[in-house]
């Protein structure tokens, strides 16, 4: 039998209220369970698995996601769906299951609201998408990995807040219930990852068009045309762009060792530090007792879930992608190393395209330039007379207020004012001690102090 949304009366609300169930959305869900259940069971015999399905959908309309009010729910409309997906799937033949499964994908791709469901465009850069075998490895993946509630969430909170046609809601209804009486719900993702690989097929072919109109030798690109592309298809931008981050990865290595350096102004380093050490010191200070940093994935997942939203404001975007794109197209022109050269030329050419992959390798770069910052200690600042001796200051209120002066008296405001904001935020949360800090930043591989290392 299906495990979906199985919550018991006295656990933590699902809607979020941070309530109990019983004293939060129960009451309306069972509401309307109870009404679909009269009003169905006077038209045919439940099932277990009838009943499954009507208990998910009570769930979906019955849990307070946003404002739209539960009492609005046309439980008469739900049930009447209900009854036809319940009694056409009685009479399925094999082709007709066929057919509705290719519809259900189609609605999925066609509908604007729908697009939203699709499986995470970096996953399926990982796979050869045109072999069946790899894909179905990644399916069964998926099902492992995914949960039902997840989505069945997000497309209660479509259903809900835009107009669906009855025979759209109709074929959501049908393919909910194909996931639920398939216990590893397999036949619910299979169509999710479905949409998802078409709609990277087709925006590649379309991607392969922008590329043609231009001069294919310089690899010219129509910048406009691919943010439309990307917009049209986010799950290809996704995918494009981790298989083109995966393509230079080495390559990005390679010149990270090398001497170039990567000069960003200091506020975006000072930046990341405060926003990558109130992290560390958050989770150290939460004490949590399962937290290994060594081991556990789920560390390093909110760590970059942090940095990844520093580096996603604009500031700090607008800056290290000039500082990135200009440093490569110097390096390129000075160097005469060809191998070097060539290197620098398809780093930069993965750069001119506008993909989300960016934050991962801006992120590997700050990273670097950071490390190289904390080795070759004391460094004078920006262009100003302030010298960093070392990392421990960078926690010093003297030093911060130092140098906002410093970027205050240079008319950046604006940088200052961000930088306040960070400064802030990573005081109030954590009381850092230093020899705490120290040990954190040393199983980390940063070493805070040269002259210790
Ligand atoms: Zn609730």
């Amino acid at each position: 039998m299906s495990d979906v949304f199985d919550i018991q009366r006295n656990e933590e609300c699902i809607c979020g209220s941070g309530k109990k169930y019983k004293k939060c959305c129960l009451p309306t869900v069972e509401k309307i369970e109870t009404e679909l259940m009269r009003k169905l069971s006077d038209d045919f015999s439940i099932t277990a698995y009838a009943k499954d399905l009507i208990r998910v959908i009570s769930v979906m309309f019955g849990i307070k996601l946003d404002e739209t009010q539960a009492e609005a729910v046309d439980v008469e409309k739900l049930s009447n769906i209900i009854a036809q997906v319940w009694n056409a799937q009685e009479e399925f033949s094999e082709d007709s299951f066929l057919k509705l499964n290719n519809d259900i994908a189609d609605m999925l791709r066609e509908n604007e609201n729908l697009k939203i469901l699709r499986i995470p465009g970096s996953i399926l850069a990982h796979v050869e998408l045109d072999d069946s075998e790899q894909v179905d490895m990644l399916l069964t993946q998926i099902a492992d990995n995914f949960t039902i509630e997840e989505n069945l969430f997000m497309l209660a909170y479509l259903i809900r807040n835009n107009n669906f046609t009855e025979d759209e809601l109709e074929k959501i209804f049908h393919w909910i219930f194909m996931g639920l009486i398939d216990e590893t719900h397999q036949s619910f993702f299979e169509l999710i990852l479905q949409a998802s690989i078409e709609d990277i097929n087709e925006a590649g072919k379309k991607f392969e068009q922008i590329i043609k109109e231009e001069d294919e030798t310089a690899c010219q690109v129509d910048i406009a045309e691919t943010h439309e592309l990307f917009r049209e298809y986010p799950v290809f931008e996704e995918y494009f762009g981790m298989r083109m981050l995966e393509d230079i990865e080495d390559d990005l290595e390679f010149i990270l060792k090398s001497e170039i350096d990567f000069n960003f102004p200091f506020f975006v380093i000072y930046g990341f530090f405060l926003k990558f050490t109130s992290v560390i010191t958050q989770i150290f200070l939460q004490n949590l007792p399962h937290v290994d940093i060594n081991k556990e994935l789920n560390f390093m997942d909110m760590l970059f879930d942090a940095e990844s939203a520093f580096l996603k404001q604009e500031i700090v975007i607008t800056e290290s992608y000039g500082c990135i794109t200009r440093t490569l197209i110097e390096a390129m022109e000075k160097s005469e190393d060809n191998d070097l050269r060539e290197k620098l030329a398809k780093v930069t050419e993965f750069f001119l395209l506008p993909t989300g992959a960016h934050i991962l390798a801006i992120e590997k770069i700050i990273l670097t330039s950071m490390k190289k910052l904390i080795k070759n200690l004391p460094q004078a600042i920006d262009d100003s007379p302030i010298v960093l001796e070392s990392i421990e200051q960078l926690i010093t209120d003297e030093f911060f207020d130092e140098y906002i002066s410093y970027l205050e008296s240079k008319g950046l405001n604006e940088q200052a004012e961000f930088l306040k904001e960070i400064y802030e935020e990573a005081n109030i949360k954590c009381q850092i001690e230093k020899s705490g800090l120290k040990e954190i930043f040393d199983n980390l591989g940063l070493k805070l102090d040269k002259s210790e290392a």
